[in-house]
């Protein structure tokens, strides 16, 4: 049986673009071979949740995560200096992670069930507390206090989540950084603020007006974030071994040292 030219041409291109796909997959498998390949890590930070990641007066980001970040780029690549930080947010970061733009996130972000069916996670790195920072001379002085109160919360943090379970009659103050944030509770637009005990620390070390009340009221595993699938898999493996390392070498009890020197978390539940 004779094909038409015609239709020969049409099935060779449809093969020629099924084989291009495959290789175009093929590639994409392996994020660790790319960033091999590549020189360089890309990792999605805060900038604006002190200590774990913040801009210096030097304008160069800084903080536990970014230290942690180094050390991978060192252990991977060899370089504390092969790796480029993006700005995350805690509304946009697990975005950041399923659109490619980052190969992972270091950003206080908290491994809960609900995050784990949209992304990976890595083993725990460091547990911290919700809590709850007021001025020092507020009214509110235990969390039982917060009932009918403005409370201000970053957009998308578990903080967020759990307040608004806790105080359903609260007015929650939402904002898109802990800058704005903190901006507005210094204002006076909120009576609280409710976030990790580790990003609150980083508020009060520079505006000593404000206290952290004592109760810590949930558990926030940190972990950095992947993209779900093969693709992240030898990444993630990776990445898990570094951090068993850095636990076992006492690196990561000497970033809490150096960033969180004060940071009593003995209430932590
Ligand atoms: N760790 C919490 C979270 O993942 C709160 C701090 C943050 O906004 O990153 O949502």
């Amino acid at each position: 049986m004779k094909f038409p030219r015609k239709f020969i041409l049409v099935f060779i291109s449809i093969l020629f673009i099924v084989s291009l796909t495959g290789c175009a997959k093929k590639q994409e498998k392996d994020l660790f071979t790319k960033i091999k390949e590549r020189g360089k890590i890309i990792a999605g930070v805060r900038y604006d949740a002190r200590p774990f990641g913040f801009v210096n007066e030097d304008q160069q980001v800084r903080g536990f995560d970014i230290d942690l970040c180094r050390e991978i780029a060192y252990r991977i690549l060899g370089n504390r200096d092969a790796i480029e930080f993006q700005q995350v947010t805690s509304s946009n970061r697990i975005f950041s992670i399923t659109s490619g733009a980052v190969d992972f996130t270091a950003a206080t972000m908290t491994i809960t069930p609900k995050r784990a069916q949209i992304i990976d996670f890595s083993n725990p790195y460091y547990i911290a507390g919700q809590a709850v920072m007021v001025p020092k001379d507020s009214e509110i002085n235990d969390i039982s206090d917060l009932a009918g109160k403005r409370i201000i919360v970053s957009l998308g943090s578990t903080s967020e989540m759990n307040i608004r379970q806790m105080f359903p009659d609260a007015e929650i103050l939402g904002f898109r950084t802990y800058t704005d944030a903190f901006s507005a509770l210094r204002a006076g637009r909120g009576d609280a603020m409710t976030t990790d005990d580790t990003i609150i620390y980083g508020f009060i070390l520079e505006n000593p007006e404000f206290i952290m009340l004592k109760e810590r009221f949930t558990q926030e595993p940190y972990g950095l974030g992947f993209k779900k699938g093969r693709e992240t898999f030898v990444l993630r493996e990776t990445i898990d071994m570094i951090l068993e390392d850095l636990a076992r070498d006492g690196t990561l009890t000497r970033l809490k040292e150096k960033w969180m020197p004060d940071l009593d978390n003995s209430n932590n539940v």
